[in-house]
């Protein structure tokens, strides 16, 4: 009688003779010494913690363990998955995505040399901004323009060079918090200027402003009401009271529009949306707004305004603190290109092609994916097409939704709950994110760009 050896449930092996046999060497092979030594180790000193000095396993087993925590340790932590979650900007999903051509410069950027701050006619030293500066006075008519890491870094560098050891003007009811990680009040602290609340939290008139300008004060800001709308007994100062108030004083007005589309979005049937033009025709110095919020690029903060003022923030050393690299630049500057057309936008942009995708055409798509999707479930939920809302996110347009279709997943009797099912679907090889409503889970489909990867995975699905 043969009995094969390393099935037999023997005391636990030596590191040195599990990573001797055949499937460790393999292991090895693929992913190196080190990390397959570490698995072992992990793998044996776990079995040893639960089962004490005399466990037992088969070495099939453990070699299976010793697979797994490879496996896990080679999985990319940051990588794809499906927003469902009706947030067309989602903070935590990496907000816009990145268009065709943003994409092809960027890798080409990565490739290889760039003349990222050469100037290739007269071989002397470039600026980087450059690439994208005169395409940002096109499109929003400002003086001048720089670019830094995000929009939270334009106002502190505005703030810091501009306003530092003096105080700045805002009014109460523009001091938001966006999304836990932007605070205003946070940043102008650290960019050391004193920040002074002026008016009451709904109502703020122009004298709050006038009064209350003195020798320490150094600017007036203006900050755009992301995620959030004061409605009621509401009274604020318009941008152009605000401008002609700081003018009189030779205070420059600095806009914070945090989201700032470059063109009018009534264009393409949505809401309106307040752009950089806008606020620099309304009088602002420094207008600051977000590159991968609606305007649809790569995350970085623009600013724009004043040519004297902008030298300035150019020549604080912070820029260099916070500057683009050239992979970003590369794609802002093929993003930037495509407003230059807009009549191609809404193809060309994915964040607009996502926000106009007609209702009817997500619909459809729900109607095709509803049968593989019970099929997928069988008997586990009870699985419909429903009409819901999807919003733009990042604080953009905070009231307005957007009609859209999602499928609906619900338990039925002793099927599985909303909550298991959101688990099962975040655990396939491309998670899927939804969103949880009065315990139904909702996949707003209005985001659903790989519907056939979407839907190679069902099988997965199937066997969880
Ligand atoms: C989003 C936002 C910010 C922060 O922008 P980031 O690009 O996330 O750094 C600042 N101000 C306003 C008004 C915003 O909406």
């Amino acid at each position: 009688m043969t009995v094969n050896a390393s099935l037999l449930s023997t005391r636990l092996p030596s590191v040195d003779r599990l990573l001797g046999t055949i499937p460790a060497q393999v292991l090895v092979e693929q992913h190196g010494r080190q990390l397959v030594t570490d698995a072992v180790r992990a793998v044996l000193a776990q079995y040893r913690k639960v089962q004490g000095a005399n466990g037992t396993a088969t070495q099939e087993v453990l070699l299976n363990e010793c697979s797994k925590w490879v496996k896990a340790k080679v999985t990319p932590s940051l990588r794809p998955v499906f927003n469902l979650t009706g947030t067309v900007l989602h903070t935590n999903l990496g907000r816009a995505i990145y268009a065709e051509a943003a994409i092809a410069a960027a890798t080409g950027a990565m490739r290889g040399a760039v003349n990222l701050e050469y100037d290739i006619e007269s071989a002397d030293r470039g600026e980087r901004d450059s690439h994208v500066e005169e395409l940002l006075l096109r499109l929003t008519g400002a003086e001048a323009a720089l670019v830094v890491n995000n929009n939270a870094a334009a106002v502190y560098l505005a703030l810091n060079t501009l306003a530092a050891g003096r105080e700045v003007l805002v009014s109460r009811g523009e001091l938001v918090e966006i999304g836990g990680s932007f605070r205003v009040p946070d940043i102008m602290t650290s960019s050391g200027a004193k920040l002074r609340e002026v008016g009451t939290t709904n109502r703020t008139h122009p004298h709050d402003y006038s009064s209350e300008i003195g020798p320490a004060t150094a600017a007036m800001m203006k900050v755009h009401a992301s995620n959030y709308e004061i409605r009621g007994f509401t009274c604020s100062v318009t941008e152009e009271e605000m401008s002609r108030i700081a003018h009189e004083h030779s205070l420059p007005l600095i806009n914070d529009l945090g989201c700032g589309m470059l063109l009018g979005l009534e264009a393409w049937g949505l809401p309106h949306e307040r752009t950089p033009r806008e606020a620099i025709d309304a009088g602002a110095d420094v207008v600051t707004f977000s590159g991968d919020k609606l305007m649809g690029g790569p995350q970085c903060g623009i600013v724009v305004g004043k040519a004297e003022l902008i030298a300035r923030m150019r020549r604080n050393p912070m820029k260099r603190v916070l500057r683009l690299d050239k992979v970003r630049l590369a794609a802002l500057e093929a993003t930037l290109r495509l407003y230059i057309h807009p009549d191609c936008l809404s193809q060309s942009l994915p964040t607009l092609r996502l926000l106009t995708r007609p209702a009817s055409d997500i619909e459809a798509q729900a109607y095709r994916l509803l049968n593989p999707m019970r099929n997928a479930l069988s008997g586990r939920a009870d699985i419909t097409v429903m009409a819901c809302a999807s919003q733009v996110g990042s604080g953009a347009l905070p009231v307005e939704t957007l009609p859209s279709f999602a499928i609906a997943l619900s338990k039925v009797s002793d099927g599985i709950s909303a909550d298991a099912l959101a688990r099962r679907l975040r655990a396939l090889p491309i998670p899927v994110i939804g969103r949880i409503r009065s315990d139904v889970l909702l996949l707003d489909l209005r985001c659903l760009v790989e519907e056939t990867i979407f839907l190679s995975q069902l099988a997965d699905l199937a066997t969880a």
